[in-house]
């Protein structure tokens, strides 16, 4: 099947080829840096991070850009709050951004780039702007007129010519009944950080800051766009109007959004106070793969419920793809091969593909694999699984990795590493696996280690050990069990 994209500008599933060539141009609009990010960003964030990585088994080469908006309305407010220059507040943020995306194995991409870097990029097409008489200064700062461009609303799908004449909106964000000439350049305030320009000192607003990145490094026309849905409004209308009446050509192919993360039947949000950030899940416990998974798991098209119960059911799914993954390696089968269930691991790397091909269709894509790991695990128990089996099988969950990126069991390390966890709770005894993690369960590894440690110390004759590991990774959720064929484990 080919790759169908869902098109907002054209409310279709289109089929994708990249513009020119095999390199897929695209852009992201990244994270406002004024606070921790919440994991309803993260959504966002991990559906750009899935349609990169599939992008990329599709066989395509990627010039991706992501922005990181450091300078609006929003960071100055909490920066001066906080007493602290601009850039070294946003500096904070940054970096947490970035930590989390570690946390959350989101690919990086080619260019993560901040507006602050780029005001002159900025200027230059206000300028133009000013210059082909779609802006107009105002008291220092500079709007944009709607009415001079006609095709303003094609991506909201409304019809704006009733509304706009005269009147402006100087904040970056309103809806679409107050849609207005927007702000291009604010003239600097009292205590602001400002830039000089041509118009005067001030700063640029939210909206070009987009535009003059992304046509920076992707050229004026690019193939794909995306965001969650509350930027089709008015961010990335606003963007088409600045680069098409700029350039007088099509800005972007492609525009895909993503529906919110709800919470108590409400879009996550910090202005509505209701949120978690990744940090507040990982202190509660929770291990950043399973929030990862979570969170690709329902198509991106799809608002998608945040609970608890849903937490937990992410987590042990991936204990189940990794315990799967764990049997095909390590567990001992005859020699030989069963043609039938290759087939079974060969189909389900088929429909992974066909329904990821559907605009992304992440759940179907699931529902493939857990068909195969279901059917996989039932010829192993009825001793129907032969050696030459395995390699098909996980030719199947490699690829299925790729995209999902939640079988490798690093959490713990990369928790570690990042100084989430102390390097005193990650020891490899009996004693620290019962509470690593942040007090979540053990790793993968760890769990491993301890049996193997497990099978020394009986070799040895030191059953009293033996017992200890046993009864510490009970009380951490992990039941042993002594078969011909070595020790198998499983999370309760
Ligand atoms: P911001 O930091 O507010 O600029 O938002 C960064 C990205 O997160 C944007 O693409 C937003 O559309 C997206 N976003 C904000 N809230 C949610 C949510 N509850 N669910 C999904 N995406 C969201
Ligand atoms: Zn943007």
């Amino acid at each position: 099947m080919p790759l169908r994209l869902y098109n907002t500008l054209t409310r279709q599933l289109e089929e994708f080829k990249p513009l020119v060539g095999n390199t897929v141009r695209m852009y992201g609009c990244g994270p406002t840096v004024y606070d921790y990010a919440h994991i309803g960003n993260y959504r966002t964030f991990l559906f750009q991070d899935v349609l990169r990585r599939y992008l990329k088994y599709s066989g395509y080469e990627l010039r991706h850009v992501i922005n990181v908006t450091d300078v609006d309305d929003n960071t100055i407010r909490n920066s001066q709050a906080a007493g602290v220059p601009l850039r070294a507040y946003t500096d904070k943020y940054i970096e947490a951004f970035l930590v989390d995306r570690q946390l959350l194995n989101l690919e990086q991409p080619e260019f993560l780039v901040r507006a602050t870097d780029h005001i002159p990029e900025m200027v230059k097409l206000i300028q133009t702007l000013v210059d082909r008489g779609f802006a107009y200064a105002s008291e220092g700062s500079v709007y944009y007129k709607v009415a001079a461009f006609a095709p303003y609303g094609k991506l909201t799908h409304v019809d704006f010519s009733g509304i706009l004449a005269g009147a402006r909106v100087d904040s970056d964000k309103y809806d679409k009944e107050n849609a207005r000439d927007f702000v291009l350049w604010k003239a600097a305030k009292e205590g602001e950080p400002f830039w000089d320009a041509p118009f005067g000192p001030g700063r640029p607003g939210w909206h070009i800051e987009c535009s003059a990145m992304s046509m920076k490094y992707l050229g004026e026309t690019f193939d794909i766009h995306s965001g969650g849905s509350d930027l089709i409004f008015p961010h990335h209308e606003n963007e088409i109007a600045q680069s098409e009446a700029a350039t007088g050509k099509l800005f972007v192919n492609v525009w895909m959004h993503s529906e919110h993360l709800i919470v108590n039947g409400e879009k996550m949000s910090k202005s509505l106070g209701h949120f978690y950030t990744l940090r507040d899940l990982i202190h509660q416990g929770f291990k950043p793969s399973a929030i990862r998974y979570l969170l690709t798991s329902v198509p991106h098209r799809k608002p998608l419920n945040f609970t608890f119960d849903g937490l937990h059911q992410a987590q042990q799914s991936i204990d189940r793809l990794r315990n799967f993954r764990f049997r095909l390696t390590k567990e001992e089968f005859p020699e030989g091969e069963t043609p039938a269930l290759q087939n079974i691991a060969r189909e389900a790397a088929q429909k992974f593909a066909d329904a990821l091909d559907d605009n992304l269709n992440t759940a179907g894509a699931l529902g493939a694999v857990f068909d195969m790991v279901r059917d996989g695990n039932t010829a192993m128990d009825h001793g129907e699984f032969h050696a030459g089996d395995r390699s098909e099988f996980l030719d199947t969950l490699q690829r299925f990795d790729r995209i999902f990126a939640v079988l490798e069991d690093d959490d713990h390390a990369k928790l570690l590493k990042l100084g989430f966890v102390k390097p005193q709770e990650a020891g490899t005894d009996a004693n620290a696996a019962a509470g690593s993690v942040a007090g979540g369960a053990p790793s993968d590894e760890e769990i491993e280690k301890l049996i193997a440690e497990r099978a020394a110390a009986r070799r040895a004759g030191n059953y009293a050990r033996s017992d200890e590991i046993r009864a510490n990774l009970q009380k951490a959720g992990v039941i042993l069990e002594d078969t011909k064929a070595g020790v198998r484990w499983k999370r309760k």
